[in-house]
């Protein structure tokens, strides 16, 4: 073999290197994003709604799941018991429905406003027998309450003994602010102008009540390669509060 040949089959296969390092790593950036709820890869999410916090790489393209869904779900997926008899999901997500339907005998969606739910009702009244549902689900429905005490209070009669109910709402900082403002001025101190308040970790007060444990679930508990990776860190909802009804 000639000198020059031998010099053109190292280049060649130098290049094949190249080329296949190239379309590994463009394969990395292609599955860079991973929606643990529908299976999704790729680059980056969608963006969140625009609004005064905008969230850039939040929704999931196929199932629009929210950072604070995906978080529930790595979080929860594996600590809520295998089976559990009777779901109320309050406000129901699409994006974690069916989840929550594969994990129950009985699923019930519930809201005051959406025509589409099993129970068109208001959570601070609700027409449920005391000790009926093993799991409640209400993430980000306490702030458009106005009487929030009164909701929980109605979440602990409901839920049966050993029942979970799983919290979420949008979190700052410490110090919950409350009061009826006009819709204008919501926007600017609640953020959003169907909000009602502004929760802080003290919103751990209202939870605490008697016949209740509370338990918080973070971001913080996940490792950082599965955080990126699934995009869950929205500064105002990054944790899970759990209520367990002590039977
Ligand atoms: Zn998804």
């Amino acid at each position: 073999m000639s000198l020059q040949s031998t010099l053109r089959r190292i280049q060649i296969a130098a290049l094949n290197r190249t080329h296949a390092a190239t379309l590994r790593g463009l394969s990395k950036v292609r599955e860079h994003r991973h929606c643990p709820l529908c299976g999704w890869t790729g680059f980056q999410f969608s963006a969140g709604k625009p609004g005064p916090f905008f969230r850039f790489d939040a929704r999931c393209p196929s199932c629009w799941s929210a950072e604070r869904h995906r978080l529930a779900y790595i979080l929860l997926k594996d600590s809520l018991p295998a089976k559990i008899d009777k779901i109320l999901h309050f406000a129901p997500e699409p994006e974690i429905q069916k989840w929550l339907q594969r994990s129950c005998t009985e699923y019930h969606t519930a809201d005051l406003m959406d025509p589409q739910v099993m129970h068109k009702v208001d959570i601070q009244d609700m027409p449920f027998e005391d000790n009926t549902y093993d799991l409640i689900w209400c993430s980000h429905v306490l702030e458009h309450v106005s009487d929030d005490r009164r909701a929980l209070s109605e979440i602990r009669r409901i839920l049966a003994p050993n029942g979970i109910a799983v919290i979420q709402v949008p979190l700052w900082g410490s110090k919950t602010i409350e009061g009826d403002l006009p819709t204008s001025e919501r926007v600017r101190v609640y953020y959003q102008e169907d909000h009602l308040r502004r929760y802080g970790m003290d919103i751990l007060e209202r939870l605490s009540m008697d016949g209740l444990s509370v338990s918080v679930r973070n971001v913080q508990e996940l490792e950082l390669q599965l955080v990126l990776r699934c995009s869950l860190n929205d500064m105002a909802s990054n944790d899970v509060f759990l209520l367990r009804k002590l039977a």
